[in-house]
């Protein structure tokens, strides 16, 4: 069978994208069994020039940026884009615009989760500008889903260990106690889930293991590569 290129944009951060890269293949080989695996066009950005981007409120510029980034894989030959960090979804319009091919957005992806799930109040456990831009929350409530965020000291100490943690490769066990304890908070707050907003978080939480149902964005967004893949 032939199967339908993935076109990925990663770096952002590199720990981020290995995991998509390994599901990938994965799911792939466990779906087709044999040698086969997928086929990814991996283009991986330098995520410290993101990172500037990002700090000083250039996201036009990062949206070009990116959006040459998609171009680049449509002329290597791939079949669709996905951008392997939610919040560089804050620039989805401009990457999903760059070219003609399909866009998966891990927002859509989750929310679809969640809706089957029947949870309509999940805790946004991500980067400060997801928590704090809007564009996540107000893409779920065009699903019927009504995102909590967690208080501005709690989306502090999140937004520290993605950067200075996660993305490069610190999993911490006090890190993952202080993120137990705010999900805690939120059961008690009314919260019925909650979402994995940022590709790292599953290098530190397990979904089964919390006092809220989790739901991994990494893994929800692989699901829909590979089923994009497999042309379902
Ligand atoms: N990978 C992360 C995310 O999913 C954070 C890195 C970034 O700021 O792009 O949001």
């Amino acid at each position: 069978m032939s199967l339908r290129k993935i076109g990925l944009i990663g770096g952002m951060s590199f720990e981020g994208s290995a995991v998509y890269y390994r599901r990938i293949n994965e799911a792939i080989n466990q779906r087709l069994g044999g040698l086969h695996s997928a086929q990814v066009l991996l283009h991986s950005v330098d995520f410290q020039t993101i990172v500037d981007m990002q700090k000083t409120n250039r996201w036009n510029d990062a949206g070009d940026h990116l959006a040459a980034v998609a171009r680049s894989l449509e002329a290597g030959g791939a079949d669709c884009i996905m951008i392997c960090a939610v919040t560089m979804h804050l620039v989805a319009d401009a990457v999903s615009q760059a070219t003609p091919l399909p866009f998966i957005h891990i927002v859509d992806a989750v929310g679809q989760r969640l809706i089957a799930a029947n949870k309509r109040k999940p805790l946004l456990i991500a980067t400060r500008y997801t928590m704090e831009n809007g564009f996540y929350p107000a893409r779920m409530k065009a699903a019927g889903i009504d995102v909590m965020v967690p208080d501005a000291e709690a989306r502090e100490q999140i937004h520290n260990i993605i950067f200075d943690e996660l993305s490069i490769g610190k999993v911490l066990a006090g890190s993952r106690d202080l993120l137990i304890s705010i999900i805690e908070t939120a059961k008690a707050q009314g919260a019925d889930s909650v979402i994995f907003g940022c590709t790292e978080i599953c290098m530190i939480l397990e979904t089964d293991k919390l006092p809220l149902p989790g739901f991994d964005s990494t893994a929800i967004h692989v699901d829909a590569a590979v089923a994009f893949a497999l042309g379902e």
